[in-house]
């Protein structure tokens, strides 16, 4: 009888492996660039077309590879990295299977030009499909060049599964942004279709890299992180609030300078920005986590996004603390002078009348350093109306106030635009904020006596609610005892309560953990209790507030840290432009 049993070629062995290793373009970037960086390179600049499918070029001023060395390299399982089992054990490099470039080449046309420091000549070699098609001598210096083209060429079913140019591109600048950040000691150049994305010289700190990716206006609104619990240690920049994103691309963090996408990390630093931002917001943030290798699984997935921590209660409460303190100790300061227009907004149409930068522009642009976001930067008014100001540059105490409309808003103005402020918002983010800092500082919220305790009668739900909830009440200032079955006692609460209607505030609370209470997590609990709380203290819209009270709150409002929202994340001002105004009054400027 005949086997059945084949042995597979290498080819098919190597477009086999092919399939876990590259998924899409960027994960060839990957890849290459890593090996780049194993390869001692203090200079790699990579150049892709359309999203990476019609060309991936890498060139690194490494150590290179012997001519021999170079043909070794495009075979499965060759690698300088391991030389057998126990180096497995502290693995220092980046890759260390030797597959990469092998299956890399077994799903494209791979060009390796490759010379080291020993050789006269390099070596050009041509691989397609796994099959060597060309290899010759050439004159190179020392370095090596991987070009990799029609990605998934000979095999359609993957290449069906691409996404388009846009989309492609966008991982890979993601990838390089991550991992410029993670090697500042590297300089790094990428371009897309011939249009240079980042430039950045090797440089000796973060914040000088970040410096060189990021526009200018989110590098002068970052806040220091540096913050140790245990044996671990948090450090890097966080944004201030307002320069939050509406994706998650800009929330860039790193275990033992790995760049990760770890739901542990982001969970936790979102938590630091609880009620500081919008619904929908993700922190603008660069996070170095650093914690003992032993504590710490980095190939739970295969493109090492994911990592596993031992004790990952302690990594949450590092990251927590560490941002939550950072942004304590930096109340909101002002951009004093958005500085001249930027390239960008000089190269639009000049009819197009010159306005603020909004919040809309916030959310267009993908990556904080494609499209500068200094005030200055033209929009088109052409369906203009009042726009939401998140990021507006001048201090509130600087502003002109014309006054308050009856039961309603304050009006205030720059000399450019007539702005809406929400007192009771504005109260709001406030009472929040002092409650935040009281807990996490100090643990206590001063609380009084009330001379005579209140008697509030409950439906037996919200007795039950209020009840079960007894001691995160307490910790927010509220003492209570049980009275009869289904009333409770008020002995003790914060002043401005006190001032307040106690039993509609205790309703609201019951309501409040009657919602927030089936989520597991107390933390969220709190913020929620807080949230109520706030709103019950804060001025109503129709309380009328004199102009030294709108300089005070003016004032207060420069010195918090999210002086744009308010902790449901509504924001606190709308603008309309002068040049609006004009507009609508026939005055053609
Ligand atoms: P691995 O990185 O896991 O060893 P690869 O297939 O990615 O496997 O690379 C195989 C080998 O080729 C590496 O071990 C290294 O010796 C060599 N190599 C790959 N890329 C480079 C480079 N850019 N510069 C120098 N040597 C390289
Ligand atoms: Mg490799």
């Amino acid at each position: 009888m005949s086997s059945i049993i084949n042995v597979l070629d290498e080819t098919v062995i190597n477009r086999i492996a092919a399939g876990e290793v590259v998924e899409r373009p960027s994960s060839v970037v990957k890849e290459l660039i890593e090996n780049a960086i194993d390869a001692g390179s203090t200079y790699i600049s990579i150049d892709i077309e359309n999203g990476g499918k019609k060309l991936i070029r890498i060139r690194d001023n490494g150590i290179g590879m012997s001519n021999d060395d170079a043909f070794l390299a495009l075979e499965r399982h060759a690698t300088s990295k391991l030389k057998s089992e126990k180096d497995l054990i502290g693995v220092a490099t980046m890759g260390f299977r030797g597959e990469a470039l092998a299956s890399i080449a077994s799903v494209s046309r791979l060009r390796l030009v490759t010379k080291d420091e020993r050789e006269p000549q390099g070596m050009d070699i041509l691989v397609e499909g796994g099959s060597l098609k060309k290899a010759d001598r050439i004159g190179a210096g020392r370095g090596t060049i991987v070009e990799v083209r029609n990605l998934f060429f000979n095999a359609p079913v993957r290449a069906k599964f691409l996404k388009n140019r846009t989309v492609e591109s966008g991982h890979i600048h993601e990838l390089v942004l991550r991992i410029a950040l993670a090697n500042i000691s590297i300089g790094f150049k990428y371009s897309e279709d011939g249009r240079i994305k980042i430039e950045s010289p090797p440089v000796n700190s973060v914040l000088d890299r970040i410096a060189s990716m990021f526009s200018r206006d989110v590098r002068q609104n970052l806040i220091a992180v540096d913050h140790s619990l245990q044996t671990m240690r948090v450090h890097g920049f966080v944004a201030k609030p307002p320069y939050a994103r509406s994706t998650m691309r800009s929330t860039l963090t790193f275990v033992n300078r790995r760049p990760v996408k770890d739901r542990l990390v982001n969970a936790a630093l979102n938590r630091a920005f609880t009620g500081l931002m919008e619904r929908g917001r993700y922190p603008l943030a660069v996070l170095f986590i650093e914690v003992s290798p032993e504590d710490v699984d980095v190939n739970v997935h295969p493109q090492k996004n994911e990592v596993r921590f031992l004790n990952p209660t302690s990594v949450a409460d590092l990251i927590n603390q560490g941002v939550s303190q950072a942004l304590y100790d930096s109340p909101y300061t002002t951009v004093a002078n958005p500085g001249p227009f930027t390239r960008e907004s000089q190269k639009l149409p000049q009819e197009k009348p010159i306005r603020k930068f909004t919040a809309k522009h916030l959310q267009e642009s993908v990556f904080p350093e494609v499209k500068p976001v200094e005030s200055g930067i033209a929009v088109s008014t052409t369906n203009s109306q009042a726009k939401v100001d998140l990021t507006q540059s001048t201090a509130y105490s600087d502003l002109g106030i014309i006054g308050r409309i009856p039961d309603s808003f304050i009006v205030l103005h720059d000399g450019e635009d007539i702005i809406f402020l929400d007192q009771h918002a504005a109260h709001e983010r406030l009472v929040f904020d002092s409650l935040l800092q009281a807990r996490n500082f100090r643990n206590d919220i001063q609380s009084q006596n009330l001379l005579l305790p209140k008697v509030v009668s409950l439906s037996p739900v919200e007795a039950q609610s209020i009840r079960s909830h007894k001691e995160i009440l307490a910790s927010s200032g509220i003492i209570f005892e049980d009275f009869g079955p289904n009333d409770i006692l008020i002995k003790a609460c914060p002043q401005w309560i006190a001032e307040a209607d106690t039993e509609d505030v205790i309703r609201d609370l019951a309501g409040t953990i009657m919602e927030t209470g089936m989520k597991p997590d107390p933390e969220s609990l709190v913020i929620e209790i807080f949230k109520t709380l706030a709103c019950k203290a804060s001025v109503k819209e129709t309380t009328p507030i004199q102009t030294e009270e709108i300089k005070a709150l003016l004032k207060a409002l420069d010195a918090n840290r999210s002086p744009r929202v308010c902790p449901h994340g509504r924001p606190l001002t709308v603008k309309i432009p002068l040049t609006e105004i004009r507009r609508r009054l026939g005055r053609s400027s």
